[in-house]
């Protein structure tokens, strides 16, 4: 029998890299220096579980590069994770804030567990446990965690409290992505949701100049996978600021399809349904709701498709039935190489990962800087410098996608990039 390969999440990070950096002809000595993690650690630790038994988890913190500033990047809790698909986040975090340019480098985490078949003191332990393990490598002008796949304020707060407490004092800088009440930042957990809606509300600009989009707002239907904190809040923005037609959501346990769109009111109701790790789809029977799969929704007859769920959703078997024009990736890695391929040849325009979903990570600068002056700024504030920041990183890569003929992504790695090696060429190879 014919062994199958499982294609690796970083190699195909490095594809993509490569498009960007034969382009720029990039010297060769300094993409290996680029293209490599820093540091990749690996802790086993055990937890005691409710029953009294004593269960050992994995988990992972890559740190990939630090030449523009401290290591920076979110942990996931979730069962597939393993250190390639840590190391491929990581990765992209580098690229992230390096296009918003914020004074970051790139670090990932995540341990391999199911939340959703923890108590909540469980959940507690192997948080503070594992935060515990990893304090070697991390520290607020090191390396500093945030939210993710299944990561919340809750964990966030046991995060800093570990750390505070294993060093003595109240550490703020240590976790971004922290409740307002210790420390957190007015706007970080819409962050996300809503760059992603300024990229899309771009992106829109953008093809509508090109005679590409020829609809106004009202009309523009657009299908969001996905509906944790990313899916969500670009619901929220979509329906509430924008008024695209949101027709399609969906989560893990599927999805809702509503032809008149859905209402900024009922994606508020459906926000606070699935609070607390819940399902979606608790009550089928609901009104103007059809029920559909994640599948049939990335395949609807949608202007924008955002995939906001895991990674690879859109690849070679499915990508040659998507109809959306435009995509705009929530998600880290929602499209294969391949789908990337298909698309394009199709003329599709994909606003990539590490642009389209940087609002996080520039609000957890915000809130980092607040933190280390003990000192706070206003929701309007940080929206105003949240817009500001994603704009102009959009405007920056589409004017070198035009610059060099190329597509959204490679272009995107293009001014990355750039900021990267120069940060690297001018500090120089030490000793
Ligand atoms: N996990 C988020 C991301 O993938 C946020 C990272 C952060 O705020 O540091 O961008």
């Amino acid at each position: 029998m014919e062994e199958t390969k499982k294609v690796s999440l970083y190699d195909n990070a490095v594809k993509q890299f490569d498009r960007a950096a034969r382009i720029m002809e990039l010297d060769r000595n300094l993409r290996e220096v680029l293209i490599k993690p820093k540091r990749e650690l690996t802790v086993n630790f055990p937890v005691r579980m409710d029953d009294g038994s004593i269960k050992v988890f994995t988990g992972y913190r890559v740190q990939h590069n630090v030449s523009r500033g401290p290591a920076k990047g979110g942990i996931r809790y979730h069962p597939d994770v393993t250190l390639d698909e840590v190391k491929a986040l990581a990765f992209w975090m580098t690229w992230k804030s390096a296009v918003v340019d914020i004074p970051y480098g790139g670090a990932k985490g995540g341990v391999t567990v199911d939340p959703l078949k923890l108590s909540d003191s469980e959940l507690e332990k192997l948080s503070r446990r594992f935060f515990s393990e990893i304090q070697i490598i991390i520290g607020e002008e090191k390396d500093i965690p945030a939210p993710d796949v299944n990561t919340d304020g809750q964990i966030m707060s046991w995060w800093m409290d570990t750390y505070s407490m294993n060093i003595g004092h109240t550490t703020l800088g240590i976790v971004t992505g922290k409740p307002l009440e210790i420390g957190g930042s007015e706007g970080r957990t819409e962050a996300t949701g809503r760059g992603v809606n300024i990229c899309t509300e771009e992106a829109v600009k953008y093809l509508r100049e090109k005679g590409k989009l020829n609809k106004k707002d009202e009309e523009i239907t657009v299908a969001i996978q996905g509906f944790g904190n990313v899916g969500s809040y670009l619901a929220l923005t979509l329906t509430e600021e924008t008024k695209f037609k949101l027709v399609a959501i969906s989560d893990y346990s599927g999805g809702f399809y509503k032809e008149s769109g859905f209402t900024a009111e009922e994606i508020r109701k459906l926000m606070d349904r699935t609070r607390g790790r819940k399902a979606l789809l608790l009550d089928v029977n609901e009104e103007g709701y059809k029920e559909i799969t994640n599948e049939e929704l990335l395949k609807l007859d949608v202007d924008v498709l955002a995939p906001c769920a895991l990674e690879n959703a859109v690849n070679e078997d499915n990508a040659d039935d998507i109809r959306a024009k435009l995509i705009v990736e929530g998600a880290n890695g929602p499209l294969t190489p391949e789908a990337d391929d298909i698309l394009l040849s199709k003329n599709v325009l994909i606003v990539p990962d590490f642009l389209a979903n940087a609002g996080g990570v520039t609000v957890s600068y915000f809130e980092w800087v607040q933190g280390l002056q003990w000192n706070f700024w206003e929701l309007e504030d940080i929206r105003k410098a949240l817009h500001k920041k994603m704009k102009n990183a959009f405007c920056d890569v589409i004017q070198t996608m035009e610059k060099y003929e190329i597509d959204m992504r490679t272009a995107a790695y293009v001014r990355a990039i750039e900021r990267v090696a120069n940060a690297t060429k001018l500090r120089g190879i030490y000793p």
